[in-house]
């Protein structure tokens, strides 16, 4: 049987459908990139934002449309929010699946393929209840655990330290979709590294919600996420490791001195703020201040003053006032970040947010507030890009640039194309080289920049990790 496997949302989905891809494989699927001849449809899907769900609910709706009867799977965070009640809209659907019980993706297929609908998750976490580590699913391990590590971008690999969370921000649904915090054993995570990196994944990205409150604790043992980095930047072959998405009050010096101490641990930091204001840190349930997120950037610059930090903002979340607004875009411009994703508030259902809090700041505010945040971030976006001029920056080449109609630096060469790289502070940069410098490793010197982008000119290298 073929199967097409669509993904939206975060890493942590675009890496279960990696795993998924492998275990179908694996189980004598054959995957599928032409969505017409599939005989099984998979989304893999985000509920996050309401954005995210409408795109899952059109895209079902399309396939309502298909007159040809196959196999259709709804998986992860909105098939564990909505559960069977999809099937009220959608009865067309097989297979409901939950981000916990992935690893039966392919004995659910097979049911399918005998008449006999499956819905997967934990009724629990679907009606918003918190559940606890030690109620937790025991198949943390085991979708991960099967990797095939050849499947995948030849040069980079995420892996997944943990799952769930357990900070309850008032806004987000992860709690209560992906289910309590628990961390995977050192050792696997090891195995798992050590097998990607032999297999020429020489870039890996440490994927949790919040990825540094990793811990893991077993008899007398306690092991700190600053402990695991440094054990898996010492696997041979592991030429970036990278780590995303960070909490600020988990981020401890000891976390800042494993990456001062050790090269190829990536000078990268993604730690959302969300807001710059004390009254709204405090209604979003963030478990800091404005003063203690400031510490953590001052504390981040002096361990690591070549460090790239990017942010995420939430505007108009609700009893947001002007001046907690200008906090959010003081803080932009006092932390430089390189980047920032600025979301519009929308209550989530099932979140604390949704049930307690009023959705009072109306919608044209939050869009202009949103604009303004945008404006100040391009602004000390394009200031931090620039100040790469001149520089040599060692890139990851991914391949040939999206950005291809519109070149920069062309090359007479006729085998040149424009081509897009990726530095250790995650700066996209183009340049022009031929295609086979995609997967590898090469040196570039940076002629100008915009807000997002740095462009720059080949100049050698080409290994590979
Ligand atoms: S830290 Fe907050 S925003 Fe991040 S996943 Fe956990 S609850 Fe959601």
């Amino acid at each position: 049987m073929n199967v097409y496997i669509e993904t939206l949302g975060c890493q942590m989905n675009r890496l279960d459908s990696e795993l998924i891809t492998g275990q179908l494989l694996a189980a004598g699927y054959e995957i599928t990139d032409d969505l017409e001849a599939a005989d099984v449809f998979l989304i893999n899907t985000c509920s996050v934002r309401a954005q995210a769900e409408n795109k899952v609910y059109s895209r079902l709706g399309r396939e309502a449309a298909i007159k040809r009867r196959r196999i259709v799977g709804v998986l992860g965070c909105l098939a564990q929010r909505r559960g069977a009640s999809l099937l009220k809209r959608y009865p067309f659907v097989d297979i409901i699946c939950g981000p916990g019980q992935l690893h039966a993706l392919g004995e659910m297929i097979r049911h399918a393929a005998k008449g006999e609908r499956t819905v997967a998750c934990d009724p629990d976490r679907r009606d918003g209840r918190a559940v606890f580590a030690s109620e937790g699913n025991s198949s943390i391990d085991s979708l991960d655990h099967d990797r095939n590590a050849s499947v995948g971008s030849p040069a980079q690999a995420y892996v997944r330290i943990m799952r769930g969370c357990d900070k309850f921000c008032t806004y987000c649904i992860v709690p209560f979709v992906r289910g309590p915090e628990i961390s995977r054993s050192p050792e696997a995570i090891y195995q798992e590294v050590k097998q990607l990196a032999d297999a020429g994944r020489g870039e890996i990205t440490l994927l949790g919600q919040t990825v540094n409150s990793y811990r893991y604790s077993a008899g007398d043992t306690s092991i700190r996420f600053s402990d695991l980095l440094e054990r898996l930047a010492a696997i041979g072959g592991v030429r970036r490791l990278r780590f995303v998405t960070s909490y600020p009050t988990d981020f401890g010096g000891d976390i800042l001195q494993t990456m001062r101490d050790l090269p190829n641990i990536c000078r990268y930091i993604h730690c959302p703020p969300q807001s710059g204001s004390d009254r709204i840190l405090k209604a979003m349930n963030r478990k800091y201040t404005r003063a203690q997120y400031d510490s953590f950037i001052d504390r981040a610059y002096d361990y690591l003053p070549d460090v790239t930090i990017a942010g995420d903002f939430i505007v108009g979340f609700p009893g947001e006032r002007e001046s907690d607004h200008q906090a959010s875009a003081d803080l932009i411009r006092r932390s430089r970040f390189k980047n920032s994703f600025i979301f519009k508030y929308s209550a989530r259902p099932g979140t604390v947010g949704a049930k307690t809090l009023k959705d009072d700041v109306p919608f044209e505010v939050k869009r202009e507030r949103n604009r303004e945040l945008l404006a100040v971030q391009a602004e000390v976006s394009l200031e931090h890009f620039r100040s790469f001029t001149g520089r040599q920056v060692e890139l990851l080449v991914e391949g040939p640039s999206p950005l291809a109609g519109k070149p920069i630096n062309v090359s007479d060469d006729p085998n040149c194309v424009q081509m897009l790289g990726r530095t250790s502070g995650d700066h996209i940069t183009v340049f022009q080289g031929p295609e086979s410098l995609a997967g590898q490793y090469v040196n570039a010197r940076v002629t100008g920049a915009t807000a997002f982008t740095l462009f720059a000119e080949f100049c050698g290298g080409g290994e590979r990790s």
